[in-house]
């Protein structure tokens, strides 16, 4: 059944149904659907429902009815595993009026799983043998339950069922799911993200407002996420190919006009752009975080190959400690505060010294809920940067929680940083 091409049945429209009561009571995020709506968009496969079901199988067999009698491809995740509650095939076959049978290459996959790991195949096990009948596998080179595909041509639609854990999910679906899926699309959809920093939505939107609204194909959309902006530029096309060369064009377009001196990477985030453009330098950098924490620093090393460039990072918190650390001056906490341009100034200088870096990134902030003062209430937080000597630091007015307050601020002063490493080349230039 996998092999067989139907190339005439085309997936317009896809819904996606997520499995588990722990998803109900928000005791897990559903990143699973997070994740396959973005490759659903890619695929130019419309969504306009999506829903979560608890590990109860007369709602689940209801929702799975509802579901495909709305959309072309269904595909469901969780609830694939070896016990009695996860019955997301039996649901889905009794929701078609199917059967569940044992399906060898199914069994194969158990038993060669159960072997690798020395465990003997139970009789739960032979729960994740068994298929809808005329439903075929998607092997699950991850975890233990294979993925199940199932094709109704009376009606010319296709149910997806996955693993639940998502590093199953995502793997499966890029590497089997979707080379199946693709041979029943219409071309695809590639994206671009210019990501922004030192300009708000509001202003993206005035200074590319004539454009935006010309821009079919590829479409041109700005988006804020915690603390930046992003511009997608989204093309519709016939092959991968076709449509990463639609998107290049507009992208060297838009970089050619006022809104390119803030893009600061084109796919790439604060961290790796700053990760880069430190490589090609060979310069290190060390950071020195008071209400961040070693957020910076925890960014930084989610990069592959930070080990090249980042020295190391002084959680400082406490006056004492920005002092004996870092070597702020006690006077200028006295006279200036620990939140105050003066401190974070001396606190990147410092960081810089210590640790013998070309590069040195300081936080210092209110990031509440209690603190700070009248002229430096909750949210003021001080960013600096110190690159070959030369300090600046920038002051922020940040509103929102204290998790919002401490990300942004971290990404306030990965950016400031990065725009000071880019300069120090045009001001080295200019000697
Ligand atoms: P297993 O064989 O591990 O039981 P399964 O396919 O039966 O896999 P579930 O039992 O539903 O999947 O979920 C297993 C785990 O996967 C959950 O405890 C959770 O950590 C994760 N998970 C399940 N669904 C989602 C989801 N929609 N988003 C993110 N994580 C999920
Ligand atoms: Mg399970």
């Amino acid at each position: 059944m996998k092999g067989q091409k139907r190339k005439n049945m085309k997936l317009k429209t896809a819904e996606i149904l997520c499995v588990g009561t722990e998803l109900l009571i928000g005791d897990i995020v559903n990143t699973n659907a997070a994740f396959l709506s973005g490759r659903l968009a890619e695929m130019g496969i419309a969504q306009y429902h999506q829903s979560v079901v608890g590990d109860n199988e007369e709602r689940l067999e209801e929702a799975v009815q509802t579901a495909i009698g709305r959309c072309d491809l269904l595909i469901l995740t969780g609830g694939l595993g070896p016990t009695y509650d996860d019955m997301t095939k039996r649901a889905v076959a009794r929701a078609l009026g199917l059967d569940c049978i044992a399906d060898d290459n199914c069994t194969r996959h158990v038993q060669a799983y159960c072997a690798r790991r020395g465990t003997e195949f139970r009789a739960c096990d032979r729960n994740q043998c068994l298929l809808p009948r005329g439903a075929f596998s998607f092997c699950n080179r991850w975890g233990s339950a294979n993925g199940v595909g199932l094709v109704l041509p009376s009606v010319q639609k296709i149910v997806v069922m996955l693993p639940g854990p998502p590093r199953e999910t995502r793997p499966m679906f890029d590497t089997e799911v979707r080379p199946y899926l693709e041979q029943f699309t219409d071309g695809v959809i590639v994206s671009r993200n210019l990501n922004l920093a030192g300009i708000g939505e509001p202003a993206v939107e005035e200074l590319l407002s004539a454009q935006m609204r010309a821009a079919v194909n590829p479409s041109i959309a700005p988006y804020c996420t915690e603390g930046e902006v992003r511009l997608r530029v989204s093309a519709r096309a016939d092959t991968r190919e076709a449509g990463e060369r639609m998107c290049d064009r507009t992208v060297k377009e838009l970089l050619a006009t006022e809104i390119g001196k803030y893009v600061y990477g084109v796919d790439t985030g604060l961290a790796q752009a700053t990760v880069t453009e430190l490589n090609r330098r060979g310069w290190h950098i060390a950071t020195a975080e008071s209400c961040t924490g070693g957020l910076i620093s925890a960014m930084l090393t989610a990069v592959p190959g930070a080990s090249r460039v980042l020295e190391g990072s002084f959680v400082t918190y406490a006056d004492r400690t920005k002092q004996c650390l870092l070597g702020v001056s006690p006077e200028t906490i006295a006279r200036h505060t620990a939140v105050s341009e003066q401190t974070a100034r001396e606190m990147a200088q410092g960081v810089c010294q210590r640790l013998s870096c070309e590069v040195g990134i300081s936080v210092t902030g209110y990031a509440g809920p209690d603190g700070g003062d009248a002229e430096n209430p909750v949210g003021t937080v001080f960013v600096g940067v110190c690159v070959n000597g030369k300090t600046d630091v920038e002051r922020h007015a940040l509103s929102g929680t204290r998790d919002y307050i401490r990300t942004v601020a971290a990404k306030r002063a990965l950016s400031l940083a990065l725009r000071a490493i880019r300069s120090a080349d045009t001001s080295e230039d200019a000697r």
